[in-house]
């Protein structure tokens, strides 16, 4: 077992990192203040650097590499903020994994070469209004019909909706009940009788546009199947490299705090000292560290750890589990820390903590993912449903 990053990965790394530590904070300034996402000229600069296509295979234009160096990278923009990272995490993490993975090689050379240069974004879209935790509860409804899949439903909490050119919709085929009849098609953002919701307002994922999406009577060619019903199983195992975008996210979140606020109490001095040199404060710092820490060990763990290709889905769920609570107690202990000035929008720590929050909702909530996890520890399944 070896802790250390290979030497190329950890090129990868200082690469993202000088990009992002150099370009990034004022971008993410921006975002924040105006809500808009990263324009399309920055998101061709993080192409053309091979942000976008890390993790891609080489005849979709990308780097062919481990999900491993994707995290890595991902980690560096989710230092700066989520709403700079987002792009990053859809392309290297998303949706278009489950694509390039799943999608028919018409649809993935379609559609994963034009994302590795940020001409495209991609998002998915599996949640409705009375499917969240209940995902196989889903509604959304797709008809084949000779070569043409049509759909017709309501989706919600989309990240990425009415922004993103393409969308990953889980549906359900011919009425088949539970997760049997669960599949996904790949649905263009401008095809006809696609339309969405006025904007979410969140408490953070600013740059991050949500909304609803309807679907009436949506008609795309059968190439956009991405798996039909029984392929529900197929996508959950994509997912759970999602998951582990998603604890990326959270863990740059965290860093980013950890960073932020260890530099901030070595320069305020009260009482006439750093606040570091007051115990109190390093043992807060202590936390601080032993969580990041922890949290990467679980994710770098889940990310080289796989089967068949893709992370154990129990490995996912306790690396997401453990920094998506771990990255609120950092962010809130870190505004402690800059008082007045952590609570002030100014100073970012409270962008951060805000933005904490949200990963451990998106993605399967943190006690879903307990109740997961503790289903691995015992050997059993336990249905969640009434009777
Ligand atoms: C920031 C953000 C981004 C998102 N982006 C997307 C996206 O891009 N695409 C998409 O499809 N969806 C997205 N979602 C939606 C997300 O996947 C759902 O919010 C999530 O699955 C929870 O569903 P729900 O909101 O309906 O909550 P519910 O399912 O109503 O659950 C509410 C709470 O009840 C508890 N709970 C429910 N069931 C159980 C159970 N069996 N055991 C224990 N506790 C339980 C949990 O504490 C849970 O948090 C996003 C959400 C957020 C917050």
């Amino acid at each position: 077992m070896n802790f250390e990053l290979a030497e190329d990965t950890r090129n990868l790394q200082d690469a993202a990192r000088s990009f992002a530590q150099a370009e990034l904070p004022a971008l993410a300034g921006e975002v924040e203040e105006t809500g808009e996402p990263v324009s399309a000229d920055w998101l061709h600069r993080y192409g053309e650097m091979g942000f976008l296509g890390v993790n891609a295979l080489e005849e979709h234009g990308g780097l062919g590499l481990p999900l491993l160096d994707a995290l890595v990278v991902l980690e560096e923009f989710a230092k700066i903020s989520v709403g700079v990272a987002f792009p990053v995490f859809e392309c290297l993490t998303g949706p278009v994994r489950i694509v390039e993975a799943l999608g028919q090689p018409a649809l993935a050379d379609r559609i994963v070469p034009a994302t590795v240069t940020g001409d495209k974004l991609v998002a998915i879209s599996m949640s409705e209004p009375d499917a969240g935790t209940a995902l196989t509860d889903l509604r959304t409804s797709a008809r084949i019909k000779s070569s043409s899949i049509v759909l017709n439903g309501t989706k919600r909490w989309c990240s990425g909706a009415g922004h993103s050119q393409g969308y990953v919709v889980f549906c359900r085929f011919d009425d088949k009940a539970g997760a049997a009849g669960v599949g996904a098609v790949y649905v263009d953002k401008d095809t006809q009788g696609v339309s969405f919701g006025p904007p979410e307002q969140l408490m953070g994922f600013r740059g991050v546009p949500s909304a609803d999406i309807n679907l009436d009577n949506v008609t795309v060619p059968e190439e956009n199947l991405i798996v039909g019903p029984g392929g529900f199983p197929n996508l959950m195992g994509l997912f759970n490299i999602e998951r582990l975008g998603n604890a990326t996210m959270s863990l740059g979140v965290a860093q980013g705090a950890a960073d932020q606020v260890t530099a901030y109490v070595q320069e305020r001095i009260q009482f006439g000292r750093p606040l570091a040199e007051f115990q109190a404060v390093q043992l807060k710092l202590a936390d601080i560290k032993m969580k990041t820490d922890a949290a990467r060990l679980l994710i770098h763990r889940a990310a080289t750890d796989l089967r068949d290709g893709l992370p154990d889905a129990q490995n996912a769920a306790v690396a997401k589990c453990f920094i998506n609570q771990a990255v609120r107690e950092v962010c809130a202990d870190a505004m402690q820390l800059m008082g007045g000035y952590g609570y002030a929008k100014e100073y970012g720590m409270e962008q951060r903590l805000r933005d904490a929050y949200g990963w451990g909702i998106a993605g399967g909530a943190i006690d879903i993912q307990k109740v997961n996890i503790a289903s691995g520890v015992l050997g059993r399944r336990f249905s969640q449903r009434k009777g």
